[in-house]
C-alpha cells in the first residue's frame, strides 16, 4: 500500500526522463508532451542551458536565507521588473503563495486607506489556489466544499461582465481590489475580452482599487506576450506568477507596482525558501533563454497553428463546441464530459489534460516546434473524433436536437 496521501487520481504511468517536448516512461515508450507539467516546463525537458546552470549552482550553493544578501535574487527581480513593468518582487515557492501575498497586499492597502474590512472582487470559475484564502477567492464549489468557514472579504462576479463590477462599486465601499485571471486555466480556458480588461482597469483607476492579474498559468510568454494584460495594453498593480517561472524548479513571485508599491514593509511577509539561490538560478536562466530563443514569438506561432489545426481537423464534427485560447494556452470544449480522452491520448503517446469536465486543455512547453505542433494535432484530432462517435450524446444535446 502506498503511503503517499491519496489526493490525486493518478494515471498509471511514470516518466523517467525527458528531452525537449518528449517524455519517456519506464518501458522506454515515448510521449509527446502538450501539457508541460501544467504550464510549468517552459523550456521542455533537459534543456542543456538550464541543466548546466542548475548543476553549477547546486555545486556552489542551494540555499542560504533571506537573512542574507542573495545577488541572484536581485538579478531575477531586475528581469521580472523589466518584463512586467512593475517595481517590487516578493519571491515564494508556488502559485497559491504568490496569490496569498497578493491578497495580503490588497488588504494592507485597504487598511492604509482606512478601510477596516477590505473586500476583493473575484470572478466566477477562477482558480487561485488551495490555501484557505486562495480557495475562498477561487470560483469553484468543488475546491471549497468541506473547508468552510471560508475566508471572508471576497465579492464574486461573472467574468467578462463589466456591469456587474460597476454595480458592486456602487453599493460596496469596502472594495479595494479586482482580482482577475485574464485567461482562466483550470476553469476551462475562458478568455477575457481585451475590452473588458481595459474597462476593469478604468474602474480600478476611478475607484483607486488595485488591479491584480493572476498570471500564474497564462503569463510568462505562453500567449505570445510576456503577460496577458500586455495584450490589452494595460498595467496592473499586482501580478502573481509561478508555474512556468522556473521551468520546473518550484518558484513563485508576487510582483507589485503602481498603487501597490511600498505597501509591504519589513516584517509584513516572508518565506523561508522563497527566492533561494537554486530557484533564482532557474528563474534567471529560464527568462534569459526565453529571450535568446525568441520563445514568445514561438509560443504564438506554434500555439496558434495547433489551435487552427485542431479547428480545421475537427470542422463539422458534431460534439465540438469550440476551440479557443491564445498562443500555447488552448482549450477544446466538447458538449459532454470527456475525461476519458486523457487516457486514450496517453495510450497513444500524447499528454493532454481535461479541465472543467468537458474542455481538453493543451499547455505545451514553449520550445515546441512547428513540426511537433503538427504532430499534436495529428494525434489528438482522431482521438476526439473517435471519442465523440463512440460516447453517448448528452441529454441536453438530445433535447436540443428534438426541439
Ligand atoms: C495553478 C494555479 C494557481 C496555484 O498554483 P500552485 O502552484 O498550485 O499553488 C493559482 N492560480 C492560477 C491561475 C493557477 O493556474
Amino acid at each position: 500500500m502506498s503511503h503517499v496521501m491519496n489526493t490525486y487520481a493518478r494515471l498509471p504511468v511514470a516518466f523517467v526522463r525527458g528531452q525537449g517536448v518528449w517524455l519517456y516512461d519506464e518501458a522506454g515508450k515515448q510521449y509527446l508532451d502538450a501539457l508541460a507539467g501544467i504550464a510549468v516546463n517552459t523550456l521542455g525537458y533537459a534543456h542543456p542551458r538550464l541543466v548546466r546552470a542548475l548543476t553549477e549552482q547546486i555545486g556552489r550553493v542551494i540555499h542560504t536565507s533571506n537573512l542574507f544578501q542573495i545577488p541572484l535574487q536581485e538579478q531575477a527581480a531586475d528581469r521580472i521588473a523589466a518584463i512586467t513593468g512593475l517595481d517590487e518582487v516578493f519571491f515564494c515557492n508556488s502559485g497559491l503563495e504568490a496569490n496569498e501575498a497578493a491578497i495580503k497586499v490588497a488588504r494592507k492597502y485597504g487598511h492604509e486607506r482606512g478601510i477596516a474590512e477590505p473586500a476583493i472582487i473575484v470572478m466566477e470559475k477562477a482558480f487561485h489556489g488551495r490555501s484557505l484564502a486562495t480557495l475562498s477567492a477561487t470560483g469553484s464549489r468543488k475546491v471549497q466544499a468541506g473547508f468552510e468557514p471560508l475566508v471572508q472579504g471576497f465579492v464574486r462576479v461573472p467574468l467578462n461582465d463589466l456591469e456587474a463590477v460597476r454595480q458592486v462599486a456602487e453599493r460596496n465601499k469596502n472594495v479595494v481590489a479586482v482580482f482577475v485571471e485574464p485567461i482562466q486555466g483550470e476553469g476551462g480556458i475562458n478568455v477575457s475580452r481585451l475590452e473588458y480588461l481595459r474597462g476593469l482597469k478604468e474602474i480600478c483607476d476611478r475607484n483607486e482599487w488595485l488591479f491584480m492579474s493572476d498570471e500564474v498559468q497564462c503569463g510568462l510568454g505562453r500567449t505570445g506576450k510576456w503577460f496577458v494584460y500586455q495584450h490589452a495594453g494595460i498595467q496592473p498593480d499586482v501580478v502573481p506568477l509561478a508555474k512556468g517561472l522556473g521551468s520546473g524548479v518550484p518558484v513563485g513571485a508576487c510582483v507589485v507596482g503602481g498603487r501597490a508599491k511600498g505597501v509591504f514593509k519589513p516584517g509584513n511577509h516572508g518565506s523561508t525558501f522563497g527566492g533561494n539561490p537554486l530557484a533564482m538560478c532557474a528563474v534567471v536562466t529560464t527568462l534569459d533563454t526565453m529571450k535568446e530563443e525568441d520563445l514568445l514569438a514561438n509560443a504564438l506561432k506554434v500555439g496558434d497553428a495547433i489551435r487552427e489545426g485542431l479547428v480545421a481537423a475537427l470542422a463539422g464534427q458534431a460534439g465540438v463546441v469550440e476551440a479557443r485560447g491564445m498562443g500555447m494556452m488552448i482549450g477544446v470544449e466538447l458538449d459532454r464530459p470527456c475525461g476519458d480522452i486523457v487516457k486514450t491520448a496517453l495510450a497513444r503517446g500524447l499528454l493532454v489534460n481535461v479541465t472543467a469536465d468537458s474542455v481538453i486543455r493543451l499547455l505545451p512547453p514553449l520550445v515546441m516546434s512547428e513540426v511537433e505542433g503538427r504532430q499534436v494535432v495529428e494525434r489528438l484530432a482522431p482521438i476526439v473524433r473517435e471519442f465523440l462517435e463512440q460516447s453517448p450524446v448528452p441529454a441536453a444535446t438530445r433535447a436540443a436536437a428534438a426541439r
